[in-house]
């Protein structure tokens, strides 16, 4: 009689209690904290349980990189390289470079650009001592977690944060290829509706995947349109910082005056009296946001009307906010912005 209960207790634990410890392991102890002791968990109730394979596991697993897991990041100020983990690089830089209440998706291609960006840098480095800087004019930009929270309104910065890093934990292990290769990831702010082909701002003989692509609704963007207002002579000075010996007769019209366009309409040459400019000289000199701009002369004094914000090559960010909205997934905006592109696993190629 006494072996029937033990039986019949056994029975319970393996049936009912067994699997209920087992299954309350696999619930995560602290949702969004990817702290070591919480994957380690993850892991050995995988290794007891190989069935159980739901996503928010799956989503709580780190991605365990072959190669480029760790990258060295100078710090340009100090000109201090720091060894950090590529997902949590990504976090600083991610919050650095998009604003945080753009549309879930448009985050989670920037993390992709990003990653895919920095991967490139690896492989092709610009600096002696490290893989990638953190200066936006340079490589892109790197904000620490402390600075980038300071800058947010105090009631948002938890949710905020908390939404860059599941942007980065989503998109884990993405990476933008062509040919099986990371793909060079031009991203700017804003491409006025259309961008550019890298020609035309670096020279050099361009990507296949970087081409002049449109996107409509960056029009409703504040960094869609600028002016840039100078009298004649604040003109002369800006240009003699190049050309000393510039001579400009503001009274005939031929002496400014845009010669040549790009095909994405931005200015390719223009001439300011005895000199020819390209668009890309004169953004620098007159620090104008874009080379799609337009003159105007009034009062005495010379208008220029700016279209977009950046370089416009590759991903607009503006532009793939508007995508977003418009109910496209990441996949879709870097396939709008990058020509014949896939998007894989870096551990798989
Ligand atoms: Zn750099």
């Amino acid at each position: 009689m006494k072996k029937i209960f033990i039986y019949f207790f056994a029975f319970l634990f393996i049936c009912f209690i067994l699997p209920a410890l087992l299954t309350k392991r696999d619930i995560p102890t602290s949702s969004g904290d990817n702290n070591i002791d919480n994957i380690e968990n993850t892991e050995s109730a995988k290794d007891t349980e190989n069935n159980i394979q739901n996503t928010q596991e799956n989503k709580e697993e780190k991605y365990t990189y072959n190669k480029y897991g760790t990258i060295k990041l100078l710090h340009s100020k100090t000109g201090e390289v720091e060894e950090v983990a590529l997902d949590d690089y990504l976090c600083n830089v991610v919050s650095g470079e998009m604003p945080a209440d753009y549309e879930l998706e448009a985050l989670k291609a920037q993390a992709i650009v990003a990653r895919t960006y920095t991967i490139y840098k690896c492989q092709n480095p610009k600096h002696n001592n490290a893989d990638i800087c953190d200066d936006s004019t340079c490589c892109q930009a790197w904000v620490s977690k402390e600075d980038r929270l300071a800058r947010w309104e105090e009631s948002k910065r938890e949710t905020n944060w908390q939404k860059i890093e599941q942007c980065v934990r989503e998109t884990q292990g993405k990476i933008i290829t062509y040919n099986n290769q990371p793909i060079n990831a031009f991203f700017h702010a804003n491409s006025g509706g259309t961008t550019e082909l890298p020609v035309n701002v670096w020279g050099g003989s361009g990507y296949p995947y970087l081409q002049v692509v449109q996107t409509a609704g960056e029009e409703g963007y504040t960094q869609y349109s600028s002016e840039v207002n100078l009298t004649q002579q604040e003109l002369i000075n800006k240009l003699k910082e190049k050309y000393s010996d510039i001579q400009i007769d503001f009274n005939n019209d031929e002496q400014i005056k845009i010669l040549e366009y790009t095909d994405s309409n931005r200015v390719k040459t223009i001439r300011f009296g005895n000199h020819e400019l390209s668009g890309v000289e004169t953004r620098t000199l007159l620090g104008l946001k874009s080379t799609n701009f337009e003159i105007k002369k009034e009062n005495g004094r010379i208008m220029f009307s700016v279209k977009g914000y950046g370089h416009g090559v590759g991903m607009s960010q503006t532009g793939a906010d508007t995508m977003a909205k418009q109910g496209n997934n990441y996949e879709e905006i870097i396939k709008h912005f990058y020509i014949g592109v896939e998007i894989k696993e870096i551990n798989s190629l």
